[in-house]
């Protein structure tokens, strides 16, 4: 990577800027990594490094956002029971690839951050869960931890105390729904991908029926950084709420895409503008994905907001997994929904009705407005199927996700969608492969 843009606050990725780092074990130790490790285990008590997550402010990268230090803490203090860490790593979200830039460039920050989270959670088995496709990433996290056995940072007796750890990868097959956090755990232990309805939690009833804590690459990668700084330290950047830095992978119609650590609650014009070079071929910003496409979609005129949860939340969408898609105005709205939809249709799982049939009819619908033959009440239908899966009526958080990009890019675009129906067709037919390639980025 080149130098660190100045809106950029390398914390994580501070070694992905040193000319010749490599990401070896090596490289990774001259840099003082694996200490924040050996300190925990040593000199802290699990429950002193989950207070220290927790001071932080540390939310989850993973889409929901939630306190990562409070989902430590959920976990059994006195069980006999085994427990069980799980890293998501089945990023999998369309717009979504920061995980793969830590799992490919810095992999031992990845095993350094799983192992301090195990060892919070009394953990002594780690899982990182690799999406299938993932394979070189899956490649780089094997041969980091195969390094980290050897040098005894993974193992029995741990820096000569009675902890001892071991981690794995296991890779995914492909489905999307895998990167639900219950769906995950059934696909671990070998059967169907398949959410499970919640209660029971995972921190009681996880993997095998053990307790459990499922946590993502960036999230876990973000533990020795606060460790080593300090929580108060840590706090000086973002916003109160949603303390510290992100990860942003920039797709679609900008000059400089790429994945950018920058401070939570930066305005997303400054990243498209600044960071990402503005908007390429001298056009004018459309409307963007705010934080993959299961987050919702903001037309231009919101482009000055903050990202953070908070202040994106109050527009109706949600930060995501820092997925940030940009459309310049050549872009068609519709056809841009139509291959989310088409990809929602493919990856419902099934088990609830109105998710499977939902998906295949708001497929269907948008594609037919798209193509030219769409009926009148055509947008009013899809509005009315929306409600129908959306509001928690699911098992999972699926169906939800899937009508966020549905419902804002009706809200923000309804005239573009009813010029579709009127016109009998795409008014950007030549143009609208420049939605395909916004999406498909
Ligand atoms: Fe499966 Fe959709 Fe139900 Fe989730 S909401 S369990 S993906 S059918």
């Amino acid at each position: 990577m080149s130098a660190p843009h100045p809106l950029e606050v390398p914390l994580l990725t501070r070694r992905l800027h040193q000319a010749g780092y490599d990401g070896s074990l090596a490289a990774y130790r001259a840099g003082g990594g694996y200490r924040q490790f050996e300190r925990a285990v040593t000199s802290l008590t699990p429950d002193q490094v989950t207070d220290m997550i927790k001071d932080s402010g540390l939310r989850g990268r993973g889409g929901a956002g939630f306190a990562t230090g409070l989902k430590w803490s959920f976990m059994p203090k006195e069980s006999v029971k085994p427990h069980y860490l799980l890293v998501n790593a089945d990023e999998s979200e369309p717009g979504t690839f920061k995980d793969r830039l830590l799992m490919e460039r810095d992999p031992h920050l990845v095993v350094e951050g799983a192992a301090i989270a195990a060892y919070a959670i009394r953990a002594r088995q780690v899982y990182v869960y690799v999406r299938g496709e993932y394979r070189h990433p899956r490649a780089c996290m094997d041969r980091a931890i195969a390094e980290a056995r050897a040098d005894g940072l993974l193992g029995r007796n741990l820096f000569g105390t009675p902890y001892s750890l071991e981690m794995h990868t296991h890779p995914g097959a492909g489905a999307y729904i895998c990167g639900e956090e219950t769906a995950l755990m059934e696909s671990l232990e070998g059967k169907r991908g398949h959410p499970r309805p919640k209660p029971p939690f995972p921190a009681g009833f996880g993997a095998w029926g053990m307790p459990t804590t499922i946590n993502n690459v960036e999230t876990v990668a973000t533990a020795p950084v606060i460790l080593e700084m300090g929580a108060l330290e840590y706090r000086k950047h973002g916003t109160p709420n949603s303390p510290g830095t992100f990860l942003v992978g920039v797709s679609g119609h900008v000059k400089r895409p790429g994945v950018y650590e920058l401070p939570l609650g930066i305005p997303a014009r400054a990243v498209i503008d600044e960071v990402c070079g503005g908007v390429r071929g001298g056009r004018r910003l459309k409307a963007f994905y705010v934080g993959g496409s299961s987050t919702g979609l903001l037309p231009a005129q919101h482009a000055d907001v903050p990202l953070d949860h908070d202040s994106v939340r109050k527009l109706g969408v949600m930060l995501g997994t820092g997925g940030l898609v940009v459309m310049d105005e050549s872009a068609c709205i519709v056809r841009a929904t139509m291959v989310l939809a088409d990809f929602y249709d493919h990856e419902t799982c099934g088990q609830c009705s109105q998710c499977r049939v939902g998906m295949e009819w708001c497929y269907q619908i948008i594609r037919r407005i798209e193509l030219g033959q769409g009926q009148p009440d055509d947008v009013a239908t899809l509005l009315d199927l929306i409600e129908n899966f959306a509001g928690g009526k699911t098992i999972c958080a699926f169906a939800d996700g899937a009508a966020m990009p549905y419902r804002t890019a009706i809200q923000a675009f309804r005239a573009e969608w009813d010029e579709h129906v009127r016109r009998g067709g795409c008014p950007f037919a030549q143009s609208g492969e420049r939605a395909l390639e916004a999406v498909h980025a």
